[in-house]
């Protein structure tokens, strides 16, 4: 999550505690809320549309920018903010976030920041922590003190890297996508399957692509109801399509 401002000063977080609260009485309540750079992740996604009664589609259209961006292979989506001049996120409001529980996984890190890597192959992530000392925030003032560890279980980090670190790993692979003239339908797919969800059940359940794939019939109902699992699954079928990896059996 990267606000405008300038003057921030980036800071490496090692081992030792860090200094921050954030309540509802700092003067500087809701400050951060404003003019962001927030990218979503695909389980930002199925929480926030699950919370809003959206479809995948409906929460897009509303609610998301598609960003293009010359550092990532693949597209992003960011929450849209107002365009009035403050340029609030849509979520914000008097006394808070309107979407707290669910809210991004960058809202729930900040004030620390993430660098991510995931070397090809690897079934985790390799992260790097700092500290995002924004001028305007007055957080680290208050006397609270924080391991990073308390920090990440005190905002609930660690569900939200286990569901979009397979995810990760895709947006930071270096495997080939094949012939250069199939990328903006790779593309596509990529953006389906990561952000569309809803389309991507409807892609799965009216497409022949259960003639082409083996799945049993217990997670093919699992997969008409549950939107985590199919995250999961779509992440399975995008590194199949996009890498040619064996994730998801053929049939026959
Ligand atoms: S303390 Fe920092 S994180 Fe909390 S509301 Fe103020 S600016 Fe935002
Ligand atoms: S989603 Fe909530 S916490 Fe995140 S920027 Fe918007 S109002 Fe703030």
């Amino acid at each position: 999550m990267n606000s405008m401002q300038d003057q921030t000063v980036f800071k490496p977080l090692g081992d030792g505690p860090f200094q921050f609260a954030c309540h509802r009485d700092i003067p500087c309540f809701t400050q951060c809320c404003a003019r962001l750079r927030l990218v979503l992740t695909p389980y930002d996604i199925v929480r926030m549309k699950s919370r809003l009664r959206l479809s995948s589609e409906e929460f897009l259209e509303k609610y998301t920018e598609t960003l293009i961006d010359p550092h990532h292979r693949f597209p992003l989506v960011k929450l849209k903010m107002n365009s009035r001049a403050e340029g609030s996120c849509p979520f914000v409001t008097e006394s808070g976030c309107a979407i707290y529980e669910d809210r991004p996984e960058a809202c729930r890190l900040y004030p620390v920041g993430r660098a991510s890597a995931t070397p090809d192959g690897a079934t985790g992530s390799a992260h790097a922590y700092f500290l995002v000392v924004e001028p305007h925030c007055l957080g680290f003032q208050e006397d609270r003190t924080w391991t990073l560890e308390e920090w990440l279980r005190h905002e609930g980090i660690r569900e939200y890297a286990a569901m979009n670190d397979p995810w990760r790993s895709i947006m930071t692979s270096s495997k080939s996508l094949g012939n250069p003239s199939h990328l903006s339908q790779k593309h596509q797919m990529f953006f389906m399957a990561s952000y569309n969800l809803d389309k991507f059940r409807q892609f799965i359940f009216k497409s022949k692509f259960f003639d082409r794939f083996r799945v049993d019939s217990e997670l093919k109902d699992i997969l008409k109801i549950d939107d985590t699992r199919l995250m999961h699954f779509a992440f399975d079928w995008l590194k199949f399509s996009l890498f040619g990896e064996k994730t998801i059996p053929l049939s026959g």
